[in-house]
């Protein structure tokens, strides 16, 4: 919406208009959840609040579907797999995408595999990753494909960059095949005007993957914003290489697309960094990675029109804070560079609040066959193990709604 300021300056802002928007409704909420549905979330999280047993279920499980131990994945995919996946293939997805569209909910597809090496498995992953962008395209509900580079690449080969500059001759002629897949599933994405998510990862390898998804935006996101690169939040530096990375993109002319998260691997981090004797990239305290998250969504809306965004956050805090910034500038908030996102199975009561009240919102989809997303699974269980902050608040508002419906 245009400002009503006059050239001499005479004239007011246009009043915000009060924030639409309320995050307890658990109506609105869990209204996706059948009874039965919202008692199994319940017990899992509850299960997943004993860390004890988090930590020895984790390494059991992983050794119980190494072993193929009989109804093992039977299991997995009734409870945990269930709540955070939404199938073993594309088409298993259908139904989950149909279901969060009725809600208002965009999907984002996210193909479970991670870690490969064989060259074989890696053109596997690129195969997928082409069939889901197609799923996407025949899909209005699902505009972006999230991609994991260490599913397409050794994360030798990302390491050995990093580290030395150069690559070895093998090394080359694997990242080459790296730059052959990221561009074809580029082009396919740009044909079919679906967004590529581009994961960010440990520190060690983050620096190819930055400047791989430049040299992608740059060729891609001239006149609809194909790649959005991922900037952690826990890092110190990375507010202002979003902002250095936003001022380059316009000086190529090319839409800036930026995810931001707060970061996934903030122990291991800290761990290596200990070990090797360097200083770690992580900020001293999590007030700090909160006040940089949020300096970062306040710099993508004030620069929407050149910037297309995503909060991926479960903080109730920040997409409170975006959903404000959204309001108080009088944005459209269907506008499609104004985004949150959070996974599938968390946080619920922020993703479907927000889709009530029409902001852009969507669920990260993870799938793949339970051998393939077990790593991703533990951590999402670890993760729900601190029932703290806003874990707490999520389990106490099922509670809430149970009360509601009276079951
Ligand atoms: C849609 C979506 C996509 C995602 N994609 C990625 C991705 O590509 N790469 C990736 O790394 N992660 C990704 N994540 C995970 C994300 O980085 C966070 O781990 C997770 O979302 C928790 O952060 P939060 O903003 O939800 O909220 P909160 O629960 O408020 O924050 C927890 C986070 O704060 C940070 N933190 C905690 N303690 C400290 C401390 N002492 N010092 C400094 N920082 C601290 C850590 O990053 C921790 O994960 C994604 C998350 C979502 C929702």
């Amino acid at each position: 919406m245009e400002s009503i300021m006059t050239e001499s300056g005479l004239g007011s802002e246009p009043e915000p208009s009060p924030l639409d928007l309320s995050f307890t409704n658990t109506e609105i909420a869990f209204s996706s959840k059948s009874n039965s549905e919202l008692k199994n979330t319940y017990r899992l999280f509850k299960l997943m609040n004993n860390s004890r047993l988090v930590s020895i279920g984790s390494v059991l499980t992983l050794w119980a579907v190494k072993l193929r131990i009989p109804f093992i994945n039977y299991l997995i995919k009734k409870t945990i797999f269930s709540q955070f996946c939404g199938g073993e293939n594309l088409l298993d997805c259908q139904t989950t995408i149909d279901r969060l569209y009725d809600y208002n909910t965009l999907t984002i597809l996210d193909y479970g595999a991670e870690g490969k090496s064989d060259e074989e498995d890696l053109d596997a992953v690129l195969e997928e990753n082409m069939r889901a962008l197609e799923m996407a395209a025949s899909n209005n509900s699902v505009p972006i494909v999230s991609v994991k580079i260490t599913g397409l690449v050794d994360n030798e080969v990302l390491e050995n960059l990093q580290k030395n500059g150069s690559l070895s001759t093998p090394d080359q002629v694997k990242y080459d095949r790296l730059l052959e897949r990221m561009y074809a599933l580029c082009e396919k994405a740009n044909e079919l005007r679906v967004g590529i998510f581009i994961d960010a990862e440990e520190s060690w390898i983050q620096k190819p993957i930055d400047t791989l998804a430049l040299e992608l935006m740059k060729e891609y996101n001239k006149d609809f914003c194909v790649v959005y690169n991922t900037y952690q939040m826990y890092r110190h530096d990375k507010l202002a290489q979003l902002m250095q990375d936003h001022v380059w993109a316009m000086g190529e002319n090319v839409v800036f697309g930026a995810k931001m998260v707060r970061g996934a691997y903030l122990e291991k981090e800290n761990e290596r960094a200990v070990e090797l004797g360097y200083k770690s990239p992580i900020q001293p305290d999590k007030a700090s990675t909160d006040r940089d998250f949020n300096a970062a969504l306040k710099y993508c809306i004030e620069n929407y029109q050149t910037i297309s965004s995503c909060c991926a956050s479960h903080n109730l805090e920040s997409n409170r804070y975006q959903a404000e910034l959204i309001n108080d500038k009088n944005l459209d908030k269907t506008h499609p560079h104004l985004n949150f996102s959070q996974l599938y199975g968390m946080s619920d009561y922020i993703t479907f609040n927000l889709a009530d009240a029409g902001y852009n919102v969507a669920k990260y989809v993870p799938y793949g066959s339970v051998r393939e997303v077990m790593p991703y699974l533990i951590r999402r269980a670890q993760e729900n193990t601190s029932i703290t902050g806003d874990m707490s608040r999520e389990l106490s508002l099922i509670d809430k709604e149970m009360k509601r419906r009276g079951i």
